[in-house]
């Protein structure tokens, strides 16, 4: 942990397209650290394949206490269909380290920015807030072992956990955030067939509203969810919603706002954070200077707002804004990647950014 409000992150650049992506998110969270003063420390390590051939395991021993020491993780995509088996080192570090820091919210926004061609009716401007550590992911469900079982070699059964403690805490995060925004929290569920697990899960939002009169609640079904946010992105202001619900709708909103290349998201807890891209390794782009880096630089805006936050400071706040900022205006000016309508690498982008906090944008 540092000391004062300065800032230490491990940094990990991940699989596939990861390592272009960290190395452009890096020189920003730099250009941003010498801007506002603050502190950076940037330790970089490494999880994933290259873990995997140099140290047998894709999260090497000792690399949760490193980052436990830390104050947060950036952490680039890993190609986690890749590693089936635990025994065999290929562990999922996505989980790993949501799981053991506790990262219970993922926080995805997604919005339409001047300039750049979206696939939406309207503009929009929202957030999804997706539960972490529990749900339709066998592999944070149980003490030890995941939670799909083979009970014969044709049959399996996959269990999703659901505990009100984690309903509460994921509903109170999105209250929260809602209630510096436009003051709307939808819920989004599937309570007419997990009628006790979601059922669960509306009774905890509905209590934590109780708390914030002035914070509009509604609640939609996932599915007709699918054609709401398609068909009026623009009602929506927060989305609150289980595992494997947010998973998928935030890569759809994402998506919605012009390219899954645009979606940031961090994992936050109340000690540890960690700065994720929505998207994953895309392998079909890896090594062309293809890929947009512009997702994982707005987690790591993210990330200085958690810390900010936390610590109520006004230096990580405003450099959280001049990230956010820079992208739009980059993105504006059509400096960006052909998944947006761009002509620019991936170095570029993250030169132009670079550039645009240092005022020579
Ligand atoms: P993906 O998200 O990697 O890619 C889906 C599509 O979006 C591809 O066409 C890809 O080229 C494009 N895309 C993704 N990110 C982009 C970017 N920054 N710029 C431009 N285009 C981008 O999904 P996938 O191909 O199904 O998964 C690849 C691997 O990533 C798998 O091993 C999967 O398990 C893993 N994955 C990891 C994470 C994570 O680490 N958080 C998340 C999702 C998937």
């Amino acid at each position: 942990m540092s000391i004062g409000n300065a800032m230490h992150l491990v940094v990990l650049p991940g699989d596939g397209i990861g390592p272009e992506i960290t190395a452009a998110t890096v020189a920003v969270l730099e250009a941003a650290s010498e801007r506002f003063g603050l502190g950076l420390r940037l330790e970089a390590d490494v999880a994933g394949h290259s873990s995997l051939t140099a140290h047998g395991t894709t999260i090497r021993d000792g690399l949760l206490e490193k980052v436990r020491a830390a104050d947060g993780l950036v952490m680039g995509p890993m190609s986690t269909f890749d590693y089936t088996d635990e025994r065999k080192g290929g562990i999922n570090p996505s989980m790993y380290f949501r799981k053991n820091l506790d990262l219970f919210a993922n926080v995805r926004p997604a919005r339409t920015y001047p300039g750049v061609r979206h696939r939406a009716v309207s503009d929009f401007d929202l957030v999804v807030v997706r539960e972490n550590t529990e749900g339709f992911y066998a592999d944070r469900n149980m003490e030890s072992g995941g939670s799909e079982i083979l009970v014969t070699p044709d049959v399996c059964v996959s269990l999703r956990r659901i505990t009100r403690a984690c309903c509460e805490r994921i509903a109170r995060a999105a209250f929260r955030l809602a209630s510096t925004r436009r003051k709307r929290v939808t819920a989004v569920h599937k309570a007419n067939v997990l009628k006790i697990g979601d059922g669960l899960f509306l009774e905890e939002c509905r209590k934590v509203a109780a708390e914030f009169p002035d914070v509009v609640l509604d609640e939609i079904i996932i599915d007709a969810m699918c054609a709401h946010v398609v068909r009026a992105p623009e009602r929506f202001d927060v989305i609150v919603t289980t595992n494997m619900f947010g998973d998928i709708l935030s890569d759809l909103t994402a998506e919605l706002s012009g390219s899954l290349g645009l979606g940031g998201s961090v994992n936050a807890g109340t000690r540890h954070a960690m700065a994720q891209a929505a998207h994953g390794s895309a392998p079909d782009i890896a090594g062309q200077d293809r890929a947009n880096p512009l997702s994982l630089i707005l987690s790591v805006a993210q990330l200085l707002d958690w810390h900010a936050d936390r610590l109520g400071s006004t230096a990580f706040a405003s450099a959280g804004r001049a990230i956010e900022a820079a992208v739009a205006e980059a993105v504006a000016a059509g400096e960006s990647t052909v998944d947006v309508g761009g002509t620019l690498g991936t170095a570029e982008v993250g030169r132009r950014i670079v550039g645009r906090l240092r005022g020579a944008g």
